[in-house]
């Protein structure tokens, strides 16, 4: 397949060279049960330099059939949640752990979501995202494994391989417990609060590193 190089640590030809050939492969992948179920396979959308990645649990009903994540209910109050932290979704790449939807939106299967994470890995490769919003439980099990659980972790910041995981609630567990919707607000804006920092710290390096003018210099400009 063009695009596709091998590599020995994730086996013939699952080295990408770009999101394309990427998402090329997981239309056609057959590599565990759902790819013969799904109508779409669903490998994520944004822009390949996003600094900011949303990872999800896996396709719903809609996005299997439009082959694009998040565009059912839960999908429209995500829209909601980051234009209120002043994002759009045309600013993050958005993408799930399973690319094909479980029948009947059932929970991933351990094996479904080890066979379909070296889409995953490789995406967080590409990407190199600044920032990694985890959404949910199962999102969360398969980003930091072994960390606690998402209503003891959710909003705050793990830093792993120098990327900024915050995990939050799943929006569709806030539309079907409305009691999460409040902690699920404050998650992002615990997001906005970490963005704005980073955002910060970047403008404080970049004056740092513009040279200062030497005096008379100075006194030109300003004399
Ligand atoms: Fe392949 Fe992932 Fe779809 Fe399974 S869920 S068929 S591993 S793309
Ligand atoms: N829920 C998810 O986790 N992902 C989607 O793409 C849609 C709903």
């Amino acid at each position: 397949m063009p695009g596709l190089r091998s590599r020995h640590t994730m086996g013939p030809g699952l080295d990408f060279v770009d999101l394309p050939s990427l998402s090329a492969a997981v239309h056609q992948c057959r590599k565990c049960p759902l790819g013969h179920s799904r109508t779409r396979a669903v490998p994520g959308v944004g822009p390949s330099d996003g600094r900011i990645m949303i990872v999800g649990e896996a396709p719903g009903q809609n996005e299997d059939l439009q082959g694009e994540p998040f565009v059912g209910a839960a999908g429209k109050l995500l829209d909601q949640l980051l234009r209120g932290i002043g994002l759009s979704r045309g600013d993050v790449f958005i993408t799930n752990i399973l690319k094909c939807r479980p029948p009947g939106n059932r929970d991933p299967q351990p094996a479904e979501a080890e066979a379909c994470s070296p889409y995953l890995e490789q995406q967080l490769r590409l990407i190199k995202p600044e920032v990694v919003l985890v959404l949910g439980r199962h999102a969360l099990a398969r980003l930091l494994p072994g960390y606690e659980s998402i209503s003891r972790l959710h909003g705050k910041v793990v830093v792993k391989d120098g990327v900024s995981y915050i995990p939050v609630y799943h929006p569709a567990a806030a539309l079907y417990n409305s009691f999460l919707m409040g902690p699920l607000e404050q998650d992002f804006k615990a997001v906005k609060t970490h963005l704005d920092r980073v955002e910060e710290r970047r403008q404080v390096a970049a004056a740092l590193a513009t040279p200062v003018p030497k005096q008379e210099e100075q006194l030109t400009l300003f004399g």
